[in-house]
């Protein structure tokens, strides 16, 4: 089964024409935990950590985005799919 993520953050390395999220996983997170957290803490692991209450839409992110052409896409071991 493939994932079906809609998103409209055309500045991201997985967004795809359609506006769909092209990564073979994302992590949902709250923003605090984005804002504080290093890029290569993402879907790789995310069993391991500790569940957050957010409180509103806008206290939460996409913990996989990563900006195109950027240097850090390879961190943290999320794919881009065709
Ligand atoms: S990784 Fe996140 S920000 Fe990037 S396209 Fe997918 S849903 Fe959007």
């Amino acid at each position: 089964m493939t994932q079906h993520i809609h998103c409209i953050v055309n500045d991201c390395h997985y967004w795809k024409q359609g506006n769909m999220c092209a990564a073979n996983e994302i992590l949902v997170a709250t923003d605090q935990f984005g804002a504080t957290q290093p890029d290569k803490i993402d879907c790789n692991m995310a069993k391991q950590l500790t569940p957050q209450t957010a409180g509103t839409c806008m206290q939460t992110c996409c913990k996989s985005y990563v900006p195109k052409n950027s240097n850090k896409v390879f961190q943290d071991g999320v794919k881009k799919m065709s």
